[in-house]
């Protein structure tokens, strides 16, 4: 069966013939439809995470049960679930007993640590596999299965109230769905900042009030203050830059919180005096739970939220990793399993 795995020197990917192993206790077998492709996807493949030679890619998979463990109660043949990057949790942990799973140690990571959900076939732990509602159109649930609970969890994370202020950085496939998110679920007034403008018209046709391109405007954090009066109250970092992570800060009004979610390999410039003063909070967020992302999908099936997906054939997985790596993508690129 067709898999997009990691190539055996562990630096890219290529498309194998994969044969998958029975199920255990516990587990189902899932027929994949469709699975997004994502940045983490190609940090894993290029081992900056470390190699891992031959693992199947993938946590934004989609896909019909096919088959049952005996012991599985939670999930029949025939329901639609998700493949996501947080897999499976250790269960017992106090983070995993408290809400906050995707932080377990002990944690099983889809298309990483564990095969994942870009091949023809996935296995899945059932007690973790998210029910994927049916009004949901399955080839956009997979962005939400990564992109969408992320930048819903991350809202969520920066408390945003109604008719508040939330400043998003970076308006890629990501950014796109936090814009989503901020303006039709959280019901706040949205700035979309970034350097491209092609992305900034699509974040104003997705729900953005106002588009800012750091490109043309040299103060940005200067004319969000003009445009708020205080600053933000919020500010959502989905770029993978570490200006934008500066600016994001100077942008924030007194008592704002700054969430991190682009994963820039460097390190921000903080003012202590600001942080102090100005009782900034600065958190990061990583996914979302079981619980969240069974949220982020029935906002999706009601409507609110329309990733802007592709479908791709699988034979052209490799080239959407090239274009991936060169930029050019808009919106998420999804893998049709269900005609490969
Ligand atoms: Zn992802
Ligand atoms: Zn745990």
């Amino acid at each position: 069966m067709k898999a997009v795995v990691v190539n055996a020197e562990g630096t890219g990917v290529e498309v194998i013939e994969k044969e998958f192993r029975p199920i255990e206790a516990g587990e189902a077998l899932v027929e994949i439809e469709y699975c997004g492709v994502c940045h983490t996807d190609l940090h894993v493949a290029h081992g900056d995470f470390g190699k891992v030679p031959g693992r199947v890619l993938g946590h934004e998979g989609i896909g019909l049960v096919k088959e049952v463990a005996p012991d599985v109660r939670n999930l029949k043949v025939g329901d639609r679930v998700s493949v996501a990057w947080f897999f499976q949790g250790c269960g017992s942990c106090e983070y995993c007993t408290t809400g906050r799973e995707t932080l377990c140690r002990d944690v099983k990571n889809a298309g990483y640590s564990v095969d994942g959900g870009m091949a023809k076939q996935c296995i899945v732990t059932a007690d973790y596999a998210v029910k994927v509602p049916d009004k949901l159109d399955p080839a956009q649930a997979s962005s939400i299965t990564c992109a969408g609970v992320t930048t819903y969890k991350a809202i969520k994370e920066a408390n945003v109230q109604p008719g508040q202020w939330v400043v998003i950085y970076g308006a890629g496939g990501l950014g796109n769905l936090a814009i989503q998110y901020a303006k039709k679920v959280f019901n706040a007034h949205v700035i979309a900042v970034d350097i491209n403008q092609d992305k900034l018209d699509l974040a104003l046709e997705s729900g953005a009030d106002i588009s800012l391109n750091g490109r043309e405007i040299e103060d940005i954090p200067g004319k969000i203050m003009e445009i708020t009066g205080l600053g933000a109250h919020a500010a959502v970092v989905t770029a993978v830059s570490k200006v934008a992570f500066n600016q994001a800060v100077d942008s924030l009004r007194a008592a704002g919180v700054l969430v991190a979610v682009g994963l820039p390999s460097e390190y921000m410039d903080l003012s202590i005096v600001k942080l102090v003063l100005d009782g900034i909070k600065v958190v990061g967020s990583l996914v979302g739970t079981r619980k969240d992302l069974e949220e982020a999908f029935q906002f999706g099936a009601e409507g609110l939220v329309v990733p802007v997906v592709q479908l791709r054939p699988v034979e052209e997985a490799t080239a959407v990793f090239d274009e991936m790596e060169a930029g050019t993508i808009q919106g998420r690129m999804v893998l049709d399993f269900k005609n490969a």
